[in-house]
């Protein structure tokens, strides 16, 4: 008895499932809105010296794709800045949700940054009058950028594939002999990796992997015009900036590139053209591996050359994409209490003397920089709260967390993923830092030290890992 009303309440639900299958309607658009800083905003990061702004080499924007299917409705936006706080993405989450009578509500939206270091750092809030105005008009803008896609909402079909780029990408972090690190930047001493700063001279080999695949998410008409065309990369950046110059990098050329060549030739005023988004899945210990093709750049030519390649590359791959035109839609996101690695009173008696003394007593050349931030994490909270989201669409899946994440993170969540195609997104709906396993912080180096660049606990890896695969399994049921 209890068995045939299970199967007729099944039977009920396959039906009901088949109705609104039928009916389904799978919608997209996709738009872009220049985020472009006025000049004198601020470019800076504590260690790299860029700003403030003087000029614009070339337009940076934050670029939209929203979609929905069976009345959900999420927007994807990718912005061309180094990284954005949680405040200036949750304001522009407020304005979508408000100015789309909560059809896009706040936690249907992802925002990422994309990472180029020659855009604003948009996060320390307060920092001077001109940075609080770019933070406010810059959500305005991202905001608008949704809201223009969403009023140009038209039937469409979504697909996805992907290529290997293994020659663009080097590991930034090297293991080293024992001994031959020099001090860290707190005067310790037994560190066993050679990054971005520091020198040795037993490298033994890269101290990571990297990830070489390239995705790409493609959505058309029902003609097969192309609506968007979002790639997904892991290279930190490229770089060949010019001090005081804004730059979208490799990012902004991609997203150009896949622009001007899909561009129908007579555009019609009536029907939105396509808008190329790029945007960076774990680019926390990777970097550009400019001399690859056996070229020289001068500045701003490496994010050309790898922009337009890329472009090119995921081009010839769109044709051999097979379309879905009602795909299942779901977004969940959860919020992950994380502690903080604070300062202990040695650190911070150790940041007082070394911003007291003088230069010739630094054990490193960025010692007094890793002071002056133990002297900021000593006002962070015990703990903060991170904003982890998990998209399906269809059988692709999207996992995202704010953080600047390792290259082996993203592989593990691709290869646990209960769905074959997924990617990884970073530095969405806030700001975390870098992301290093536990197995890495015991390593050292660059990444490891704390400072508001890489605050969270030894195991925020582990924990953001393990609850974004649970994500996606509840996806999946
Ligand atoms: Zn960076």
């Amino acid at each position: 008895m209890k068995i045939s009303i299970f199967c007729v309440f099944i039977f009920c639900i396959s039906i009901t499932h088949q109705n609104s299958t039928a009916q389904a309607e799978f919608r997209a658009a996709a738009a872009k809105v220049d985020i472009s800083p006025a000049n004198g905003v601020s470019l800076d990061g504590s260690i790299s010296k860029n700003g403030p702004v003087t000029s614009i080499h070339d337009p940076i924007h934050a670029r939209a794709l929203v979609l929905e299917s069976d009345s959900t409705r999420i927007a994807i936006v990718i912005c061309d800045l180094c990284m954005a706080g949680r405040e200036v993405f949750d304001h522009a989450k407020q304005l979508i949700q408000q100015k789309t009578n909560s059809k896009i509500p706040v936690s249907n939206i992802l925002i990422a940054a994309t990472h180029t270091h020659a855009a604003p750092r948009a996060i320390h809030i307060g920092k001077k009058p001109i940075d609080d105005e770019y933070h406010r008009l810059l959500a305005e803008k991202i905001a608008a950028a949704v809201i223009q896609a969403n009023s140009q909402l038209a039937p469409a079909r979504i697909g996805y594939t992907s290529f290997e780029k293994p020659k663009l990408i080097a590991c930034r972090r090297f293991l080293c002999k024992p001994g031959t690190v020099g001090p860290n930047v707190f005067g310790e001493t037994g560190e066993r990796i050679k990054s971005v700063a520091g020198t040795s001279s037993g490298v033994i080999e890269p101290a990571g992997p990297t990830d070489p695949q390239f995705s790409v998410l493609s959505v058309q008409n029902l003609a097969g015009k192309p609506i968007c065309v979002l790639g997904n990369f892991s290279v930190h950046y490229c770089g060949g900036y010019k001090r005081g110059a804004v730059s979208a990098d490799y990012f902004g050329y991609f997203s150009e590139a896949i622009e001007t060549n899909l561009r129908s030739r007579q555009a019609d005023p009536q029907v939105p053209d396509v808008i190329g988004i790029m945007s960076n899945g774990t680019s926390g210990n990777t970097g550009a591996f400019r001399k690859s093709a056996g070229q020289k750049f001068s500045a701003f030519e490496a994010m050309l050359f790898y922009g337009r390649m890329l472009a090119m590359d995921a081009i010839k791959t769109l044709e051999q994409i097979s379309y879905q035109n009602d795909p299942t839609i779901q977004i969940i996101e959860r919020e992950l209490q994380l502690k903080v690695r604070r300062p202990d009173k040695n650190r911070l008696a150790w940041s007082e003397k070394v911003l007291a003394g003088p230069r010739s007593k630094w054990p490193h050349r960025w010692s007094k920089i890793y002071a002056d931030e133990a002297q900021h994490l000593s006002k962070y909270p015990e703990s903060v709260s991170l904003k982890l989201q998990a998209i399906r669409i269809g059988d692709i899946a999207i996992a995202s967390c704010p953080c600047e994440v390792f290259a082996e993170t993203g592989l593990e969540i691709k290869k646990q993923s209960p769905f074959k195609k997924t990617f990884t997104i970073e530095l969405a709906n806030g700001y975390g830092g870098y992301l290093p396993p536990r197995k890495q912080h015991e390593l050292g180096g660059y990444e490891t030290w704390p400072a508001r660049s890489s605050f969270l606990e030894v195991d925020a890896e582990e924990k953001i890992r393990l609850k974004l695969l649970s994500m996606l399994e509840e996806l999946k049921r």
